[in-house]
Protein backbone atom coordinates (compact mmCIF):
# COMPACT_ATOMS: atom_id res chain seq x y z
CA UNK A 1 0.00 0.00 0.00
CA UNK A 2 1.42 3.18 -1.19
CA UNK A 3 1.56 6.22 1.50
CA UNK A 4 1.32 9.73 0.42
CA UNK A 5 3.90 11.62 2.87
CA UNK A 6 2.53 14.84 2.47
CA UNK A 7 -1.30 13.72 3.12
CA UNK A 8 -0.23 11.78 5.83
CA UNK A 9 -2.58 13.86 8.44
CA UNK A 10 -5.72 12.82 9.52
CA UNK A 11 -8.51 14.80 8.18
CA UNK A 12 -10.78 17.12 9.91
CA UNK A 13 -13.63 15.35 11.81
CA UNK A 14 -16.38 17.52 9.47
CA UNK A 15 -14.32 15.77 6.64
CA UNK A 16 -14.51 12.50 7.66
CA UNK A 17 -18.74 12.54 8.14
CA UNK A 18 -18.69 14.46 4.79
CA UNK A 19 -16.94 11.90 3.30
CA UNK A 20 -19.11 9.19 5.23
CA UNK A 21 -22.19 10.41 4.11
CA UNK A 22 -20.53 10.71 0.71
CA UNK A 23 -20.01 7.01 0.66
CA UNK A 24 -23.66 6.56 1.50
CA UNK A 25 -24.82 8.40 -1.38
CA UNK A 26 -22.86 6.54 -3.91
CA UNK A 27 -23.59 3.18 -2.85
CA UNK A 28 -27.29 4.04 -2.97
CA UNK A 29 -27.23 5.43 -6.27
CA UNK A 30 -25.83 2.51 -7.29
CA UNK A 31 -28.52 0.03 -6.13
CA UNK A 32 -30.74 2.38 -7.79
CA UNK A 33 -28.84 1.83 -10.75
CA UNK A 34 -28.62 -2.12 -10.27
CA UNK A 35 -32.17 -1.96 -10.12
CA UNK A 36 -32.84 0.34 -13.03
CA UNK A 37 -30.77 -2.01 -15.30
CA UNK A 38 -31.80 -4.95 -14.02
CA UNK A 39 -35.50 -3.86 -15.00
CA UNK A 40 -34.72 -2.49 -18.35
CA UNK A 41 -32.76 -6.19 -19.00
CA UNK A 42 -36.38 -7.94 -17.93
CA UNK A 43 -38.50 -5.62 -20.09
CA UNK A 44 -36.21 -6.38 -23.07
CA UNK A 45 -36.29 -10.08 -22.47
CA UNK A 46 -39.64 -10.30 -23.02
CA UNK A 47 -40.18 -8.23 -25.56
CA UNK A 48 -37.77 -11.16 -27.23
CA UNK A 49 -40.74 -13.34 -26.55
CA UNK A 50 -42.67 -11.71 -29.40
CA UNK A 51 -42.53 -13.82 -32.74
CA UNK A 52 -44.04 -13.76 -36.17
CA UNK A 53 -43.80 -10.17 -36.53
CA UNK A 54 -43.45 -8.30 -40.40
CA UNK A 55 -39.96 -6.39 -41.21
CA UNK A 56 -41.52 -3.15 -40.13
CA UNK A 57 -42.39 -4.08 -36.86
CA UNK A 58 -38.70 -5.78 -36.78
CA UNK A 59 -36.63 -2.48 -37.99
CA UNK A 60 -38.32 -0.75 -35.06
CA UNK A 61 -37.55 -2.87 -32.30
CA UNK A 62 -34.28 -3.19 -33.61
CA UNK A 63 -34.16 0.79 -33.05
CA UNK A 64 -35.62 0.06 -29.84
CA UNK A 65 -32.79 -2.27 -28.57
CA UNK A 66 -30.51 -0.12 -30.15
CA UNK A 67 -31.52 2.79 -28.36
CA UNK A 68 -31.70 0.45 -24.81
CA UNK A 69 -28.09 -0.86 -25.44
CA UNK A 70 -26.88 3.02 -25.76
CA UNK A 71 -28.43 3.14 -22.11
CA UNK A 72 -27.30 0.39 -20.48
CA UNK A 73 -23.72 1.44 -21.91
CA UNK A 74 -24.49 4.70 -20.48
CA UNK A 75 -25.41 3.07 -16.76
CA UNK A 76 -22.74 0.86 -17.24
CA UNK A 77 -19.90 3.45 -17.12
CA UNK A 78 -22.18 5.37 -14.29
CA UNK A 79 -22.23 2.24 -12.41
CA UNK A 80 -17.79 2.23 -13.03
CA UNK A 81 -17.64 6.14 -11.99
CA UNK A 82 -19.65 4.97 -8.53
CA UNK A 83 -16.98 2.14 -7.91
CA UNK A 84 -14.21 4.33 -8.67
CA UNK A 85 -15.31 6.99 -6.41
CA UNK A 86 -15.70 4.25 -3.61
CA UNK A 87 -12.09 2.94 -4.44
CA UNK A 88 -10.95 6.42 -3.88
CA UNK A 89 -13.04 6.83 -0.91
CA UNK A 90 -11.15 4.04 0.99
CA UNK A 91 -7.93 4.80 -0.14
CA UNK A 92 -8.89 8.32 0.84
CA UNK A 93 -8.02 9.71 -2.19
CA UNK A 94 -11.37 11.08 -3.23
CA UNK A 95 -12.15 14.26 -2.80
CA UNK A 96 -8.53 15.96 -3.68
CA UNK A 97 -7.61 17.11 -6.62
CA UNK A 98 -6.24 14.97 -9.13
CA UNK A 99 -4.25 17.92 -10.73
CA UNK A 100 -3.22 20.21 -7.77
CA UNK A 101 -3.56 17.92 -5.32
CA UNK A 102 -5.97 20.80 -3.26
CA UNK A 103 -9.08 19.48 -1.24
CA UNK A 104 -12.59 19.56 -3.14
CA UNK A 105 -14.61 21.81 -1.78
CA UNK A 106 -17.60 19.76 0.23
CA UNK A 107 -20.58 21.73 -2.33
CA UNK A 108 -18.66 21.13 -5.60
CA UNK A 109 -18.52 17.16 -4.27
CA UNK A 110 -22.02 17.37 -3.49
CA UNK A 111 -22.88 18.71 -6.61
CA UNK A 112 -20.54 16.59 -8.65
CA UNK A 113 -19.74 13.06 -6.92
CA UNK A 114 -17.34 12.07 -9.77
CA UNK A 115 -15.64 14.84 -9.67
CA UNK A 116 -11.99 14.52 -10.00
CA UNK A 117 -10.79 18.03 -10.33
CA UNK A 118 -11.39 21.52 -8.18
CA UNK A 119 -13.20 24.26 -9.56
CA UNK A 120 -10.20 26.27 -10.36
CA UNK A 121 -8.48 23.06 -12.65
CA UNK A 122 -11.74 22.23 -13.92
CA UNK A 123 -12.01 25.79 -15.35
CA UNK A 124 -9.21 25.37 -17.16
CA UNK A 125 -9.56 22.16 -18.54
CA UNK A 126 -12.71 23.00 -19.89
CA UNK A 127 -11.26 26.30 -21.46
CA UNK A 128 -8.92 23.84 -23.03
CA UNK A 129 -11.82 21.48 -24.71
CA UNK A 130 -13.69 24.21 -25.91
CA UNK A 131 -10.64 25.08 -27.82
CA UNK A 132 -10.58 21.53 -29.22
CA UNK A 133 -14.20 21.08 -29.38
CA UNK A 134 -14.32 24.00 -32.35
CA UNK A 135 -12.08 22.29 -34.22
CA UNK A 136 -13.59 19.15 -34.06
CA UNK A 137 -17.05 20.88 -35.17
CA UNK A 138 -15.84 21.95 -37.47
CA UNK A 139 -14.71 18.80 -39.19
CA UNK A 140 -17.99 16.95 -37.91
CA UNK A 141 -20.15 19.45 -39.48
CA UNK A 142 -19.67 17.41 -42.79
CA UNK A 143 -20.54 13.98 -41.52
CA UNK A 144 -23.81 15.21 -39.67
CA UNK A 145 -24.86 16.73 -42.64
CA UNK A 146 -26.20 13.28 -44.35
CA UNK A 147 -27.75 12.27 -40.89
CA UNK A 148 -31.72 13.00 -39.65
CA UNK A 149 -30.28 11.85 -36.17
CA UNK A 150 -31.54 13.79 -33.41
CA UNK A 151 -29.01 15.21 -30.96
CA UNK A 152 -31.14 15.90 -27.96
CA UNK A 153 -30.07 14.30 -24.76
CA UNK A 154 -32.98 13.55 -22.58
CA UNK A 155 -31.28 13.65 -19.72
ZN1 LIG B 1 -7.06 21.60 -8.65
Amino acid sequence: MAKKAAAGAAKPVNRKKFLLKTRERLEELKNKLLAEFENELRAEREGNKDEGMDAYDLASEERDREISFILSDRERLKIQQIDDALERLSDSSYGECDSCGLEIAEERLEAMLFTRLCHDCQQELEREARTQRRYDDERNVYRKLGSTDSDEDNL
